[in-house]
């Protein structure tokens, strides 16, 4: 199907940005409407795998995006009590190497920025802030009206939900979702480069475990910034919201018992800096559309952060999504390659994760075995090309880029 059509998309967060270049690119014209009212992301890293950054690269982000970027050489497996390295992982070139592009850690704002950007400059009117999808009104054959906070009733071919964990998308086409309290915690901070001690900026990326916690750490913004992010087995609910703010003091007991490195690092932080958040859980979808709309990133697949994979799969959702329109006649029929494409390995990858949370951070010192644990290269999920991979269309044609 050559452009354009109206496609709307709620959410513009980096699922969301990423597919409205993505689409835009083959010529529809779209619409993302974002709840917030200023533009921003929360203060924390990502780590993205050659199976996004191909993608970033493919759709022209790489000049503007590569100066905020750290690409590691290395990364580091520490005990968490005794500070012992136990593994060293090589990343940079040879990684690159093998996957054809790179891997690398970047501020969640800097990727943001860069995604907002690039979209204003190539569909200035694109964006409309303050606009909350509210409803469906309409979702048939023929296409979709949304109910939007600020823009009111509009009509489009296709509607897009990338509106997040908590997707109202996602509930207006499959109902509420039941959610379950993973029993993790998550604490995130950004502590200023120089503010940590020369051994912990020798080798800057770091993951360090033990019975009930993971602690990760590794660089960004230009390596100006040290991400720190701490996952903690919790019997306590805790809100499932970015910003719940957090104090040195509970992270601290949190961490008791463990290597000085940690506490230097968790005091790095600036007090008014460092957030909590609960984990939760939701059941897999066995759809991901319905008539003219589809979800998309974690509105689709709300995973569990030990794999790493949120954002990239979100980012290979996008992709995928604007191949399957561009490879199929109709909407119809691109809605159903895209779902028949990703839902089996959206799933998958959800599942995975959550297992993956068992071995890194065991309950207990009797279900500690360092090493047991997957992570995404180990699981062959980097290998993933989204923008190469078949799609399931009888008689599709593959290219090689959206
Ligand atoms: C501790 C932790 C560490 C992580 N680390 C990594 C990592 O290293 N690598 C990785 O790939 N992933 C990681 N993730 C996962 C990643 O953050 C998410 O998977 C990713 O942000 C999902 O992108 P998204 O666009 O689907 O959703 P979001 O980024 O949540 O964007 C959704 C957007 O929709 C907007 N919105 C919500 N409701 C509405 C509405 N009704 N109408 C309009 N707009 C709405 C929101 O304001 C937001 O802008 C991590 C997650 C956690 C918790």
């Amino acid at each position: 199907m050559s452009g354009s059509l109206r496609i709307l998309i709620a959410g513009g967060g980096i699922g969301g940005l990423t597919a409205a270049l993505a689409l835009q690119q083959l010529g529809h014209r779209v619409r993302v409407f974002e709840r917030a009212r200023v533009l921003g992301e929360v203060g924390a890293g990502l780590t993205l795998t050659p199976n996004a950054t191909r993608v970033l690269q493919a759709l022209g982000l790489w000049p503007a995006l590569r100066p905020t970027l750290v690409l590691p050489e290395c990364s580091e497996l520490r005990d968490g009590r005794s500070g012992r390295r136990l593994a060293v992982r090589e990343l940079g070139e040879p990684l690159a190497a093998r996957y054809g592009a790179d891997y690398c850690h970047v501020h969640r704002a800097d990727l943001h920025g860069c995604l907002v950007e690039a979209l204003k400059a190539r569909a200035p009117d694109a964006l409309s802030l303050d606009d909350a999808f509210i409803a469906l009104e309409r979702n048939d054959t023929d296409g979709v009206r949304v109910r939007l906070a600020r823009s009111g009733s509009v009509e489009g071919d296709v509607l897009i939900g990338a509106d997040g964990l908590r997707s109202t998308v996602r509930t207006a086409l499959f109902g509420p979702a039941e959610t379950r309290f993973a029993g993790y915690v998550a604490w995130r901070g950004l502590a200023p480069m120089q503010a940590l001690p020369a051994t912990l900026r020798e080798v800057p990326a770091c993951m360090t475990i033990g019975p009930r916690n993971l602690l990760l750490r590794y660089p960004v913004s230009a390596g100006r910034l040290m991400n720190v992010a701490c996952m903690g087995r919790s019997e306590h609910w805790a809100e499932e919201s970015w910003s719940v703010p957090a104090t040195h003091a509970e992270l601290l007991e949190q961490l008791e018992g463990w290597h000085e490195d940690a506490a230097i690092l968790v005091r790095a932080i600036p007090a008014e800096a460092l957030f909590k958040w609960g984990l939760f859980e939701r059941e897999l979808l066995a759809q991901w559309h319905h008539e003219s709309s589809a979800l998309l990133g974690d509105a689709a697949h709300p995973m569990l952060p030990f794999l790493g994979q949120g954002a990239v799969m979100a980012i290979e959702d996008a992709v995928v999504l604007a191949r399957a329109f561009a490879e199929t006649a109709t909407p119809a029929a691109a809605l159903a390659c895209y779902t028949a494409a990703r839902l089996a390995r959206g799933n998958e990858v959800t599942r995975l994760s959550a297992e993956n949370g068992h071995a890194l951070v065991p309950r207990d010192e009797s279900e500690f075995q360092p090493g047991s644990h997957s992570s995404a290269a180990t699981l062959g999920l980097i290998a993933y090309d989204p923008l190469n991979v078949r799609l399931p269309v009888a008689g599709a044609v593959t290219r090689g880029a959206a």
